[in-house]
This record gives structure tokens, sequence and C-alpha cells, in this order.
């Protein structure tokens, strides 16, 4: 037996396990570590991990007998068919209430699946989210575990100490059963996505209005010291603020084509099979794919004919109604995720805390920001808020920036500048505070060329059918 057993172990020895491994280590765990390729056991032992409280393993065998019980074996290896692999190999190794925990980006589905079939064999599976990048996972990742909650007693310790702290709270809180975790995970991609492409329409406009640079960048940093203050807000103004090694700018010489690894477009998916409009999530990706297409558009661009996209007004008034756009855009867009989460709650029978997700998205992660903070308050001031856009503050708030956003809005379509997320957040909100919505029209449409019936206002329950083409 080995002079000291192991907290927990950990399989992955990429940048993102390396550096949890680490960040276990400084809070005082004993972790043992373990890569398929082994030659990165030594090097790691050799060099980050010197003089910490880490223990090598050679064989899963190996790390089985080095861990205390129940056994703790987190997994950060690339998504999917090694994940399954790991855990074949892991079986044989483990005893009854010994706890696997999948770190990496799994589909929610997938966890689903794992957790059942682990349960079935007396193994506590937990599907993790852990979003902050080597950063985050270094110093104070967000994490969000969900599974078999048998298991959250004994990982609840670690989980929380390694976590990042927000308003003094750990970003780190049992999600709910099965997927639960990678879902919640899953959703605060999306939310990414849409808050990267929301920052990029402003850009866009930025541009349109002539401010240089540097002008985009303080303004940036303004926006940074209020209700804007986040992550992605302050990266943006240092990236607008980066100079390449000749002293130019280095954004503008960047390819405007954006890859996508999948995440955002699981939201989508995930959106359009519960039937629940995540407008803003889905136009990000959708711009994605579009930014992608750049031949396409470099040859479009001299053909097809539209506005010259310059801005002539009133700029200092305008980048205050740009800031107001985005605040408000941002609204929408964590309402529609929220949304989501409700009906997926709904479906599986999780029982989402959803002021607790806030507080875990709050630090550590990408859309870490203090807005967070405030729908965090809006949730636990009322649990059964049915969306964000009618907690009291967010009314006040769109309210405020109302003006702004629809001028933002109807000068991007004048000037022919695509604003995809901050339209259809605007489009959105309209959509929802609409008593009455034309979807009459539609049943009527659907009864008269495929006699789908329709309802009546009032009358809600009944359906009818008319011979449209009839008289009387
Ligand atoms: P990664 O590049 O996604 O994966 C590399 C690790 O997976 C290595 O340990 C590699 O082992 C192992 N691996 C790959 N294919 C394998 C296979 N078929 N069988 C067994 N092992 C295999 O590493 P990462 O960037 O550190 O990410 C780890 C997980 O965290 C991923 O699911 C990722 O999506 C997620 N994640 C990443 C970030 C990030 O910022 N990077 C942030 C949040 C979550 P070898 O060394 O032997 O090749």
């Amino acid at each position: 037996l080995p002079s000291k057993q192991g907290d927990i172990g950990l399989i992955g020895l990429a940048v993102m396990g390396q550096n949890l491994i680490l960040n276990m280590a400084d809070h005082g765990f004993t972790v043992v570590a373990f890569n398929r390729t082994v030659e990165k056991v030594h090097q790691f032992l050799a060099n980050e991990a010197k003089g910490k409280s880490i223990i090598g393993a050679l064989s899963i065998a190996d790390l089985a007998c080095k861990l205390k019980k129940p056994r703790r074996v987190v997994l950060l290896v690339k998504a999917g068919s090694a994940v399954d692999s790991f855990i074949d190999q892991l079986l044989p190794h483990l005893e009854k209430g010994d706890i696997i925990i999948d770190g990496g980006n799994s589909e929610y589905q997938d966890s689903e699946r794992r957790c059942k079939a682990l349960q079935e064999k007396g193994i506590r599976f937990v599907g993790s989210g852990v979003s902050g990048g080597e950063e985050g996972a270094r110093y104070g990742p967000s994490l969000m575990p969900g599974g078999n909650k048998e298991a959250w007693p004994f990982i609840k310790d670690i989980f929380q100490g390694i976590s990042a702290k927000a308003d003094g709270q750990p970003c780190c809180e049992w999600v709910g059963s099965d997927g639960a975790g990678h879902f919640v995970k899953m959703v605060h991609n999306g939310i990414e996505y849409g808050d990267m492409q929301l920052i990029g329409e402003v850009y866009h406009l930025m541009l349109a209005l002539g401010v240089s640079q540097d002008e985009m960048a303080n303004t940036f940093e303004e926006w940074n010291k209020g209700e804007l203050d986040s992550f992605l807000i302050e990266i943006t103004k240092d990236i607008l603020r980066y100079k390449d090694s000749d002293g130019q700018y280095l954004l503008p010489k960047i390819r405007d084509t954006a890859g996508q690894k999948g995440t955002g477009k699981w939201t989508a998916i995930a959106a359009l099979n519960y039937g629940v409009p995540v407008t803003l999530i889905g136009e990000a990706v959708f711009s994605r794919c579009l930014s992608a297409l750049k031949a396409e558009r470099q040859k479009a661009s001299s053909v097809l004919p539209g506005p010259n996209g310059k801005f002539s007004g009133d700029k200092r008034k305008f980048l205050q109604d740009l800031s107001q756009a985005l605040y408000a855009s941002k609204i929408v867009s964590y309402a529609q995720g929220f949304m989501l989460l409700r009906e997926a709650a709904q479906v599986h029978n999780w029982d989402l805390d959803y002021g607790s997700i806030a507080l875990m998205w709050r630090g550590g992660c990408i859309i870490r920001s203090v807005f967070l903070g405030q729908i965090k308050k809006a949730f636990d001031a009322d649990k059964n808020l049915r969306s964000l856009l009618l907690a009291p503050f967010f009314i006040d708030a769109i309210n405020k920036a109302q003006s702004g956003w629809r001028n933002v809005v109807s000068t991007a379509v004048t000037l022919g500048i695509p604003t995809p997320a901050l339209s259809t957040a605007l489009a959105f909100y309209d959509g929802y505070r609409s008593e009455r919505l034309p979807a009459n029209l539609l049943q009527a449409q659907r009864d008269y060329f495929g006699a789908h019936t329709y309802e009546l206002l009032g009358q809600e329950g009944k359906f009818v059918h008319t011979n449209w083409t009839g008289h009387g």
C-alpha cells in the first residue's frame, strides 16, 4: 500500500485536468493523477506537480488502489467515447458506492445514460459542468454538478473548496439528477455565445460610427464599471487595446469567421426540441455559420445593393444607446435561457434552483458578471418567477433602456448593418408583451389547407373547422 492514500483521482492530464489537480492540491487535497498516455504522468510529476500533494498512477488498477474509499475519480478527457472507454476500464477496479465524476463538456443525454447505467451497478455518477477555461480550473472554476445525489456529500467539500467564490459564496452547488449538471453547463455555453454575439454587433456598429479603436476600448472600460460589468466586456476592452509587434492593432487583422465546438448548437437544438423560443442563442449560432461563408460573402458584397453603413448623427448619444441596447438584449437572452431550464426541468423532473444557478455563473466562468447577482436576487425574491422579464428590477431596467435599444435596432436596419441578436431580442420582447399575436391567422390558414381545426377566443379546448371556400 502507498504511504499516503489519495482523496481523489483525476484522469486526463491535458490543460483542464492538470490545472484542476493543482487547484485541488492547493486546497489541501491529495490527488492521484493518471493519463492514457502514461508518459504525461511522469512529465507532470517531474514538473508542475513537483513538491505538491500529487501522486502518480501508472495504470487504472494503480489509481484505484491508491484512493481512499469510497473512491472518487474525476474524468477530464475529450467528451464522447473517451469517457465511456474510461468508465469501462474503471469498473472492474471499483466497488459499490464509489464515485465517477465526468467534468468534460459531455452532452447531457450522455450523462443521463451513464448515470442510469452506473446506478444499476452501484456506482455513483456525477456529470459536472466545469467552466472558466484554464485559468478557472487553476484558481477557481464555476462547477455545476448533477447526477446521483448520493455522491454529493462525498464531493461537496472538494468541489466547493476549489470553486470560484462570488459574494463570499462558492460558485458550485448541487444542480439536480441525471444530466442536469451538463444541461445547465450547456445553457451556460449557449448564453456565452449570445453574449459574445451581442458584443460583436455592438463593435460592428461602433465601426460604422467611425470611432477610433482606442475610443472603443475606453467605452468598454467605462461600461465595465456599471451594470454591464462582466468578464466578456473586460476582455473585449483588452482585445481592442492590444497592438501587434508592428505597433498596429491586432483585431482588424483577424479573419472574420468564427468557429464553434457545438455547445451553442446543442442549446439551440434543445430549445427547438423543448419548444422554447431561445431566439437570441439561435441567432448567435447562425451568425457564426454566416460568418463562416466568407467566400460567398465576399462575392455577394460586390453584387448585392444596400445602404453604405455610415453613421451621421450624435455619436456620444448613440454610444449611450448602444450600452442600453446591449443591456436590454442581455436581459432577454438570460430570460430565454432560464425559460429553457424551466421547461427541461419540468420534462426531466429536475428540482432546479434558479437563484443558485445564477450564483454558480456569477463567478469563475466566462459569463461571470455583476448582472448575474441581480438575477440571483430576482429568483431569491420569487422562487416561482415565470420569467426574468417579469421581475420588478428587470421590468424597470428594460423600461429605462428601451428607447436607446429601439434607436439602435432601427438605426442598424437603416444603415444596413446586421444586428441579428440585438434585433431578435427586441422582437422577442415585443412578442412577449403582446397579448395578441397574429397566430389566429396561422390557425385559420392551417385549417384552410389541412382541416387542422382552430379554437375560438373564449372557447379554448373546443376545436372547430370551417369550409373556407364555402359561403355563409
Ligand atoms: P482535451 O483536449 O479535450 O482532451 C485531452 C485529454 O483527453 C487527454 O488526457 C487525452 O489523453 C484524453 N483523450 C483524448 N482522446 C482519448 C481517448 N480516445 N481515450 C482516452 N483518452 C483520451 O482536454 P482539455 O482541453 O483539458 O478538456 C478536457 C475536457 O474538459 C473536455 O471535455 C473539454 O471539452 C472540457 N472543457 C475544456 C475547457 C477548456 O477551456 N479547455 C473548458 C471547460 C471544459 P492523451 O494525453 O493520451 O491523448
